[in-house]
């Protein structure tokens, strides 16, 4: 029987409509060969949406994603916006998405593939086998604090101001999530905070800490998030899943997707309790590059899989889509981002159209 699923599309800015024309096109050829309807929806969000309507998340947009199954997003941003007020740049319509739909949990796998190995920056023996999964918590911390802004002081100088705060409830609700994860995975789990200097993380280590009492198959330990960073390029395989606050998982993340080789590899997933998840690749919108056919569709692509395996519960499909992705590497053809020494280059169009060939058996 055919399922059928309403996915509303995001494409974005910069690269944002280049990489997601791909996504689509593999999904449609994948749903027919599982006997899986796609009805996709369109919607505004980001610098075209401030372009066209006025604002960065438009309640429309909002609405659409509140009632599909899935949102498939690109990226947002770009330089033409960077100049407007913080609460009317397109991060603002990101932030206003991940709020809208409460996804307080973002999962960035960070795995090396061996067809990719010498495209890390890193030496072949310390990224080799690399599989992490960092769990990042996202609607709460320093980019959601109050009280936030620019204010006046006293004597007319202005005064910065964000506020990292997390309550028990968020906390245990990504310690949770992360557990669980842990636990499908190598049931190892690092808690990544900043306990030395600052109270909320005393809080989040006591939380995680008590936390693990439930889940006795995991074994937890903790790292401040500088020693962090640095095991993550000295030592990175230390690692299975790690779980970590807002701002300190933004970073930690790309750092993690440097680990790969490419940034453009990398597809992520925010979960909430109920809402429907929004599959991302990590990069953003690459505006030096958009426009001109260069970038990489493969983490677009891998989130349209990610899509299928943790949204629509289709993991053969995903699977389907993960092994062509391999195999178009293993034959030998990159974008730019990932070139090396005797492989092919290709556009972002003409790798699309690669691995549909590939999925339809054609190559
Ligand atoms: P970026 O990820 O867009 O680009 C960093 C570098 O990686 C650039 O050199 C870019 O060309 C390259 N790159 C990224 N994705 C690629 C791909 N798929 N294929 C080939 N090369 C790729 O990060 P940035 O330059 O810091 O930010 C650019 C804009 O994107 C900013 O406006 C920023 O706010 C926005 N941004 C959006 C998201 C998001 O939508 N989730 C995330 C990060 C940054």
């Amino acid at each position: 029987m055919t399922q059928n699923y309403r996915i509303t599309l995001l494409p974005g800015d910069g690269i944002g409509p280049e990489i997601m024309a791909v996504a689509v096109d593999v999904l449609n050829v994948v749903g027919k060969k599982f006997d899986l309807q796609f009805e996709f929806t369109e919607a505004l969000i980001g610098g075209a949406a401030i372009d066209a309507v006025g604002e960065p998340l438009p309640a429309d947009t909002l609405n659409t994603c509140r009632q599909s199954d899935a949102v498939l997003l690109a990226a947002i941003g770009g330089y033409k916006w960077d100049s407007l007020p913080s609460n009317m740049r397109p991060e603002a319509g990101l932030l206003g998405l991940r709020a809208g739909l409460n996804l307080f949990a973002n999962l960035r796998p960070a795995k090396i593939l061996p067809q990719l190995i010498d495209s890390s920056t890193l030496k072949r023996e310390i990224v080799e086998g690399v599989d992490i999964m960092v769990v990042r918590e996202l609607t709460g911390g320093i980019y959601f604090g109050k009280p936030k802004g620019i204010f006046a002081t006293e004597t007319g100088e202005k005064r910065g101001v964000n506020t990292m705060a997390y309550t028990e409830a968020e906390i245990d609700r990504i310690g949770r999530v992360a557990f669980e994860t842990a636990k499908k995975r190598s049931g190892k789990l690092c808690s990544v905070d900043k306990a030395n200097v600052l109270e909320v993380s005393q809080l989040w280590r006591d939380r995680m800490t008590q936390l693990s009492a439930e889940y006795p198959d995991v074994e937890l330990s903790h790292l401040y998030v500088d020693n962090a960073a640095m095991q993550l390029v000295r030592s990175p395989k230390q690692f299975d899943t790690i779980v970590t606050g807002n701002l300190f998982g933004d970073i930690l993340s790309d750092a993690a997707a440097m680990l790969t080789g490419s940034i453009g590899m990398l597809p992520s997933a925010s979960l909430g309790a109920s809402a429907p998840g929004v599959y991302e690749p990590v990069h953003g919108s690459a505006p030096d590059i958009a426009g001109q056919d260069k970038a990489n569709p493969l983490a677009q692509v891998l989130s349209a899989a990610m899509m299928l395996r943790y949204g629509l519960n289709q993991p053969v499909a995903a699977e389907f889509i993960e092994k062509a992705v391999l195999q178009v590497l293993e034959q030998g053809y990159r974008t730019g981002d990932i070139m090396s020494a005797d492989m092919n280059l290709l556009g972002c169009k003409a790798m699309g159209e690669l691995l549909i060939q590939t999925l339809e058996g054609r190559i």
